[in-house]
This record gives C-alpha cells, structure tokens and sequence, in this order.
C-alpha cells in the first residue's frame, strides 16, 4: 500500500496571527537564525510553537461587592533544557500572541546564559493600578490556583515582570503551597529575602545590564565613565541599570517613563530621581531637571541608549533619530526588525535582550538552587557569579556575532537555538 505523504506542517492559525506583533516578531527572528543550525535545522519547528499554552478564568470579588473577570494566561514554550521559566505580567495590554513571545524570548536567554531551564511566561489582562491591595492579592491568588496545574519547583517558575513585585511573589508562593499542603518555596522566584529570595535578585538585571553594557563598550573604543547615557523606563531594570552606571561615572542624561521624560545636560542625580520615583510614581515632576516632550526623548544625544520599558520601542519611525553609539535592550523585545536593520545600517551596536537582560534569570536560578540546598549565599559570591556567567556569555556570542558577520542578536539566536535543538535531538521525540 502506498502512502501519500503528508503535506509540510504548516503553523496553527492563531500561531500564524499578529504577524507584526511580539510573536510575529519572534518567529522572523527564528527564520533569520534557520540558516546557521546546520543539522539540527531538522528540529527548528519546535522552536515556531509553544509546547503549552493555558489560558484561565480569573473570577474575584471587587471591595464594592460585584464579581470581576480577569483573563490570564500562562505559556511553556520549550521544556527540553529543564523546567519552564519566565516572569509574570499584570498589564491591560496583555495578551496571549505577547505572553508567547515573551516565553520563547526566555527559553532563547535561558540557553544563552546556559541556565538549565526551558522558557515561559504569565499574564494578566490588567492595569493594576486600579487595584486595592485587597483586590490584586485577591487576583494573583486565583490566578496563582488557576495555573496551579502546570507551574511547580520542577515543572514551570514563574517571577516578576512589569507590574509584579516580592510582594506578588510572596502570595504566589503561599497559595501554591497551601494548594500543595506544603511549603514550596523554590515555585517562584524573586521572593522577598525573608521568604527564601536571594540576595542581589532586585538588581540581577540591571546589573546585567550595566556589566554587558561595559564589556561592549571595551570591544568598540566607547569610555563608560564619560559616556552619556539615556534610560526608557526606570523602574526595577531601568532604574537599577542607570544607577549602576551614573555610580561608574557616566552621565544618565535623560529618562522617559509611563508619566513623562525628563534631561540634564549635566546628568541628573539618580539617586535623587529613584527617591521621586519611589513616592510619585514617575519621573515626571522631578525638581531637578528639564521637562522634555516624551517623544522628544528619542532625538537627546547620548552614547547609550537603554530601552528598559515594554516591546516595540524602537520602530522605524525613531530608529533614525537615535543618536547613541550603542543600545543595550533591557526590556524583552523594544526593537522592531525594521528598526534593527536601520540601526545596522546606521552602525550602532545593539546589544539584544536575549542576552543583555538576562541577568534577572541568572540570579533567579541561583535563588532556586538556593532555596533547594536551603542554604543562602552572600551578595558579594552572588553579584560574582553574575558577573561571571555575563562576561562569560557575552564573550562566546561576540565571538560567533564576528565568525559569522552577524549581529549580535543573531548570533545569541544561534548560540541559544543550537543548545536547545541539541538537547531536543538528545532526548527525542516520546512516545
Ligand atoms: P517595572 O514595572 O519595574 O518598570 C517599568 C518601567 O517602564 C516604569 O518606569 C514605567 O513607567 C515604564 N513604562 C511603562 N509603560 C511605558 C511607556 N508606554 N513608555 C515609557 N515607559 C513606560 O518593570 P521592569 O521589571 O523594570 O521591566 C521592564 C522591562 O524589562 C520589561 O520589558 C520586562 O519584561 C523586562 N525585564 C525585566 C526583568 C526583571 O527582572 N524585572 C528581567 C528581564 C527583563
């Protein structure tokens, strides 16, 4: 008997939807890496699809009394490395094509840093500034119950990520635990010292930041310490990484947030603008600087430029007008394709978030051994060991970036997707 062969699958429609979109974005990404895998190309679809993706019911009562519905979702995208691992999001503009980007943008930054987990992402539908306390504990608990099914120590370890804090993991923790009759710490991470959270995991990232940022800088002639630097969002990334830089003796001369930007020409005093930030919300208001135009933000002259806010920045209609010699991506996703060949074009380097944010989970995974072995290590071995494994990292992905006369995002693509198709061919397809 003849058979007819199968057509080549072709990717499920709501794989194939918001083509200009995150997951749109991700999946060009995907085919600019296809070329380099050699032989594991044969496993590169695994890489097109989630392995899971749930979408869930969050019902809670609201203070006034009338029930409320949340959407939430939570997506493993790849599991072949360990267990899935990513943040959660709590913003209106969440949604399930976004939450599945960011989950594969987390399995290619596991195995770029060599991290032994898969990718994954959670979210909720929701501004939850419009929250009482009462309310978004309320919200993370059902929604903490509801994903219950899948997330686990060994299974799947959600964090935080916009909007979510040590607070949010401190109730995810507990009602996952109170579920389980036992207490599980290591089912998330970024918890608050005091509950198993590790030292140095509030600044992990922007400490990420700031040590690829310096190491870039090396390689291209570009001073750190007179350097001017703008920063897009200032919150746990942002926040932390001009910190880190301004304490290294460049100029934060510029910020943008939610509520508005601000510039000096002189730098602003960050320490001062983190104290205003942590009572008005925003950077907006600062006694201490020139008010600027939001937009007006993009044109400011600097040497670095950090995007460390949401996806879809830096777009074609900016890329132009950016007048820094190298970006360093602190949020998932801030450059568009069309950005980035604009910024190739231009000559400046962009350092990709695959890589350059990839210091949150690296300290996430050393807060999980930790709470494993219940025994804690100092903030000096952990900022060590961080700093270790991003120089590390960075060194072996510039190396491929010159090999292969690729950008730098390519070239973590390729370091990553080949570790992950590798591990996928070594264990094979069951049943
Ligand atoms: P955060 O909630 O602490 O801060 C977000 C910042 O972005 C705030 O300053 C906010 O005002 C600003 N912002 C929000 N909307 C904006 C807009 N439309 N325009 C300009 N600014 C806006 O969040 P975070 O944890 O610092 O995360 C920022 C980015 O970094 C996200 O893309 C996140 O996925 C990524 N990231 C975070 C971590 C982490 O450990 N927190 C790790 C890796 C990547």
């Amino acid at each position: 008997m003849s058979h007819t062969p199968l057509p080549t699958s072709t990717l499920p429609s709501y794989l194939q939807a918001d083509k200009l979109g995150p997951w749109g974005i991700y999946l060009q990404q995907i085919d600019r890496v296809e070329p380099y895998l050699g032989h594991l190309a044969r496993w590169v679809d695994t890489l097109r699809r989630p392995k899971r993706a749930l979408i869930v019911d969050v019902p809670i009562q609201l203070d006034n009394g009338t029930i409320h519905h949340f959407e939430g979702y939570r997506v493993q995208h790849n599991t072949s490395r360990g267990p899935g691992k990513g943040g959660v999001r709590f913003h209106q503009d969440v949604t399930l094509s976004e939450v599945m980007a960011l989950a594969a943008w987390m399995s290619v930054k596991n195995a770029a840093v060599n991290v032994p987990y898969g990718g994954a992402k959670g979210g909720i539908r929701v501004d939850p500034k419009t929250l009482s306390m009462g309310e978004l504990e309320r919200m993370t608990r059902r929604y903490t119950s509801e994903i219950g099914i899948i997330i686990g120590p060994t299974k799947d370890i959600p964090a935080p990520d916009v909007n979510t804090n040590e607070q949010i993991m401190a109730w995810m923790m507990d009602t996952y635990s109170m579920n389980e009759g036992a207490t599980a710490t290591g089912v998330v991470t970024g918890k608050p010292v005091d509950l198993g959270g590790s030292l140095g995991r509030r600044d992990a990232t922007g400490r990420g930041v700031f040590t690829v940022g310096v190491e870039a800088a090396q390689r291209i002639g570009l001073d750190v310490a007179s350097a001017r630097i703008a920063v897009q969002g200032f919150g746990n990334v942002g926040g932390v990484a001009g910190r880190l830089f301004a304490e290294a003796g460049a100029r934060v001369v510029a910020v943008q947030d939610h509520g508005g930007a601000i510039f000096r020409e002189a730098g602003l005093d960050v320490p001062a603008l983190l104290v205003h930030v942590g009572k008005a919300g925003s950077v907006a208001g600062f006694a201490h600087a020139e008010a600027i135009a939001r937009d007006a933000f993009w044109d400011v002259d600097c040497d670095i430029l950090i995007p460390a806010a949401l996806e879809q920045q830096i777009t074609e209609t900016n890329a132009s007008r950016i007048k820094a010699k190298m970006i360093i991506e602190g949020a998932n996703g801030p450059t568009t394709p069309a950005a980035d060949d604009i910024l190739h074009e231009r000559n400046i380097l962009v350092l990709p978030d695959v890589i350059a944010n990839a210091g949150g989970v690296t300290v996430s995974y050393f807060e999980w051994v930790q709470d494993f072995s219940s025994y804690f290590w100092s903030e000096d071995e952990i900022n060590a060991r961080l700093v270790r494994i991003m120089k590390e990292a960075f060194a072996a992905i510039w190396q491929v970036a010159q090999d292969n006369k690729v950008s730098l995002r390519t070239a973590t693509f390729i370091v990553a997707c080949k570790r992950i198709l590798h591990a996928r061919e070594l264990r094979g397809l069951y049943p």
